[in-house]
């Protein structure tokens, strides 16, 4: 085991709440909870005694007598516990106090608190959870989104690391046969090898750009989908963000200080999670074009993932209108038509170089067509952009990038292979290929890595 300590921390938010957890991992949790734990009759309890996953009613108390607060204490022995060590769990009643008052007594009996992360960062050391479940732990923690959640959870469960624990065991026998071979070549032949390699640099090539190209869809579920809202100005961004973010909308967070001229919202619409980025903030100057802020509405364009063109439907189409939906041409979107509640100076017919874009009348003076533009946005993303089913979606920058570096050692492969180069130049590209996909379940990660992934991690997980 790594830490020989024990450490405690409380495990839930500082908000208010009517319960909270503190939690204690380590060889002594019982002993140092039994010191500070009484039943109902006050007599105490040695919980190292009790059954493990069983829980015990009772008081904390400084001393007999002297109680802190009334409690439900939670025995999980290991391995079967979060960190795979003795871990107890103390219900207190919520309150910033009361927790404190049971961690400082924690600590005046022996137990360290606990860095940020370091429940899991046991967890992982004690080779209960892999790096990439480690990390879905946070991304869980931090969704916004039903798919968010349910592809964390299944990152959670292990689908990263058993499918690269598969690719890492076709990659270690082909490593281990060329060795072999190179060092016996007597008994050994690396005839028809050359085929074998083949084969599986192929499976490995195609099985990794798989997993690359779900990511940018991994991207999409745990950030959301970026939706640049465009238009001349008074047409209606503002108004139609308002609209959108009716009071029973569910909205996520506001993110304040993006950038001056811009204001972003995520939005949940149905399972999926949106970034709504309104420029409507845009400077507006006398010089007509600047006026529009071309360059922050190309911007705002070239970085969506969706871009909503507003049209105002009272007013004739003018230069700065063509000037955005032909920014906007080849790029995902829908043509919003707004103040649908006006007399109508716009038709149709006028926009028929637009057409492969849905467009749909709007007002969002009183939300008429906001249901059909929802379901619109919804179905697209659920069943063309996500494409949210059983797979494997990389969310995690540094799995990303692991995988990018993974790929190309074996691309290299792949062109020596091709080239029909001697086999014993196979074996750099195979090791780098392993030792990289070893770091994405954290097998060949340095100290200092896995030390920066949980700092990051909130107090008391
Ligand atoms: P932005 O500059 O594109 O953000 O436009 P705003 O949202 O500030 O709207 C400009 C003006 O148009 C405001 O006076 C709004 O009240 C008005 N407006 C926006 N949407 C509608 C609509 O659907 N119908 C009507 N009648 N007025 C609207």
């Amino acid at each position: 085991m790594f830490y020989q300590d024990t450490a405690a921390a409380i495990a839930t938010s500082s908000k208010d709440g009517s319960i909270s957890v503190i939690r204690v991992s380590g060889d002594r949790s019982c002993e140092i909870v039994s010191s500070i734990f009484f039943d109902k009759h006050m007599n105490p309890v040695t919980l190292s005694q009790c059954r493990t996953h069983t829980i015990r009613y009772g008081y904390i108390c400084e001393k007999e007598n002297d109680i802190i607060d009334e409690v439900l204490v939670l025995i999980m022995k290991g391995p079967k516990s979060y960190t795979a060590e003795d871990v107890i769990e103390i219900q207190c009643h919520g309150g910033y106090m009361i927790c404190q008052m049971i961690l400082e007594l924690l600590v005046r009996r022996g137990a360290r608190i606990a860095d940020p992360g370091e429940f899991t960062k046991r967890a992982f050391l004690n080779g209960r959870i892999d790096l990439s479940q480690a990390e879905s732990v946070m991304e869980l923690i931090q969704a916004k989104s039903d798919i968010a959640v349910k592809n964390s959870m299944s990152q959670l469960r292990g689908k990263i690391k058993k499918k690269i624990e598969e690719l890492r065991k076709v990659i270690l026998e082909d490593l281990s046969f060329l060795e072999a071979a190179l060092d016996d070549p007597e008994h050994i032949t690396l005839d028809n090898f050359s085929e074998t390699i083949r084969r599986h640099t192929q499976q490995l090539k195609e099985e990794l750009e798989h997993l690359l190209d779900n990511s940018q869809n991994g991207r999409l579920i745990k950030e959301g989908i970026r939706t640049a809202i465009v238009g001349k100005p008074n047409v209606g961004k503002s108004s139609f963000l308002n609209c959108i973010l009716r009071d029973d909308r569910a909205i996520v967070t506001d993110i304040p200080g993006t950038t001056r001229d811009t204001l972003e919202e995520e939005i949940k619409i149905g399972s999926t999670l949106f970034r709504f980025i309104d420029t409507a903030g845009i400077r507006e100057t006398e010089d007509v074009l600047e006026n529009l802020g071309i360059d922050k509405t190309k911007k705002a364009i070239e970085s969506a993932d969706f871009v909503i063109c507003l049209i105002d439907m009272s007013r004739e189409l003018e230069e700065e209108d063509f000037y955005v939906l032909e920014q906007a041409k080849n790029h995902p979107g829908i043509i919003l038509c707004n103040k649908s509640d006006l007399p109508a100076r716009v038709t149709m017919e006028q926009l028929p170089e637009y057409e492969n874009k849905k467009v749909i009348s709007f007002c969002a003076r009183t939300g008429e067509g906001l249901e059909q533009f929802e379901e619109y946005i919804h179905t697209l993303f659920l069943s063309d952009k996500i494409r949210y089913n059983d797979e494997i979606y990389i969310t995690n920058a540094r799995q990303k990038a692991l995988l990018i570096e993974a790929l190309e050692s074996i691309r290299q492969l792949w062109n020596s292979v091709e080239a029909g180069m001697p086999e014993d130049l196979y074996s750099i590209d195979l090791m780098n290929a392993y030792e990289t996909l070893g770091k994405m379940i954290g097998e060949t990660v340095e100290d200092d890595i896995v030390d920066k992934i949980f700092k990051d991690f909130c107090m008391g997980k």
